[in-house]
């Protein structure tokens, strides 16, 4: 069930780049949206912020340790309650009408998968939910009256350019990418980047594991499979184009040859917003632009050969089961890796592919038995060497 507004919402992951942009759209639009919680682990300083413009009902350190601390820091009147448990109670709250997730890992999911199996819409930012436990989340969504919005910007787009469309319309759905810190090195190079190579992305401002996970295409990996699950496409339906602008976030190209493509300024304020919104749009202080101020649009192949990323999602995404998770967990470690300097940029895409070898796919059955799997690949990607 959509919600009338004012919607009453809990923000979860309220501190990082995603949950800050958000909310600086909840403030301006204080008659439409009410925060009712608010949960982050550890920046104080930046939950406090939020408190105080908000007056949420609830904060949450997921951190036990920091309880005491919040609970002295939070105005009079919010309560403050600390641990992973507290971040799904404040989710599945009576007075939340809307969930927006953007909680970094795995302590996503539960959360997510509450809040939907109680019909409750769902804003979500967190890879980590759809490309671990994409069947369990799509099976809840499904079920329940709730809905579930995707905040990533090319899935927004996807979603935008699919609005109102039947499958036998549809003949693929382009997601673009910026191409990444890399795509105009030449390749022969690349075994020598570095993680502050890495980390020269073009367009988007992120965070370090993103930035890298751009660069190597394994951002588009996980963002293929999450789309997979969203949007129920098979993988032969799914494909990636370069679009340097980061103007264009996602093509539909229809069964007729028309593409519907969804553009904007890159900034993920206004994915936020529609969201939020959804289904109204509002306008707000960002986003508006000319189409002569976002320049020229240019359209470039992936090259797979040297980046085969996507080649290893389309495995996935054909294994089905706990393989996605197994894909997102040993990328995690590899980028890890990567940073400490023990492997090279290329090697993480071998590492994904081995150990996406190494572990036996299973159906997924519940959250545990994926989190299970997703320690078994960590802990295989831990031990991987190149050979
Ligand atoms: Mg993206």
């Amino acid at each position: 069930m959509i919600q009338d507004f004012p919607r009453r919402v809990a923000v979860l992951g309220a501190t990082g780049s995603i949950g800050r942009s958000a909310a600086a759209e909840l403030a301006e639009q204080p008659r439409r949206f009410r925060v009712v919680a608010l949960a982050a682990r550890r920046q104080l300083d930046e939950l406090v912020r939020q408190s105080e413009l908000f007056h949420p009902e609830v904060v949450v350190t997921t951190d036990p340790a920091l309880e005491k601390e919040l609970a002295a820091r939070l105005p009079a009147g919010v309560h403050a309650a600390a641990g992973e448990a507290a971040m799904v109670e404040a989710a599945i709250r009576d007075d939340v009408d809307l969930v927006l997730c953007a909680v970094i890992g795995t302590a996503g999911i539960r959360p997510v998968l509450e809040a939907l199996k109680r019909g409750k819409c769902v804003a979500l930012a967190s890879k980590e939910v759809l490309a671990l436990a994409g069947e369990l989340v799509m099976r809840e969504a499904k079920k329940h009256p709730g809905c579930l919005v995707p905040i990533d910007s090319e899935h927004s787009g996807v979603f935008q350019a699919l609005a109102g469309r039947r499958p036998d319309e549809i003949a693929k759905v382009w997601l673009t990418a910026s191409g990444g810190a890399f795509r105009d090195w030449d390749p022969a190079r690349l075994d020598e980047a570095t993680f502050a190579d890495a980390l020269r992305h073009p367009t988007w401002k992120m965070g370090d594991k993103i930035t890298v996970d751009s660069a190597s295409l394994m951002n588009k990996a996980l963002e293929l499979i999450e789309a997979h699950f969203l949007f129920d496409l098979p993988e032969d339906k799914l494909d990636v184009v370069v679009n340097p602008q980061s103007v264009v976030h996602a093509l539909a190209e229809l069964a007729d040859g028309s593409f519907i493509a969804q553009m904007s300024v890159p900034d993920m304020r206004l994915a936020i917003r529609y969201a939020l919104s959804y289904p109204e749009r509002f306008s707000g202080s960002v986003g508006k632009t000319t189409l002569p101020a976002l320049g020229k649009l240019e359209f470039r192949e992936v090259d797979h050969i040297h980046f085969p990323a996507i080649a290893l999602a389309r495995r996935a995404i054909a294994a089905s089961g706990t393989m996605p998770a197994v894909l997102n967990a040993a990328d995690e470690i590899a980028v890890e890796r990567f940073r400490k300097g023990e492997i090279r940029f290329t090697d993480i895409w071998k590492l994904v592919g081995d150990v996406m070898e190494q572990i036996p796919v299973e159906e997924q059955k519940d959250l545990d038995q994926i989190l299970a799997c997703d320690a078994r690949a960590r802990e295989a990607a831990r031990v991987w060497f190149r050979r």
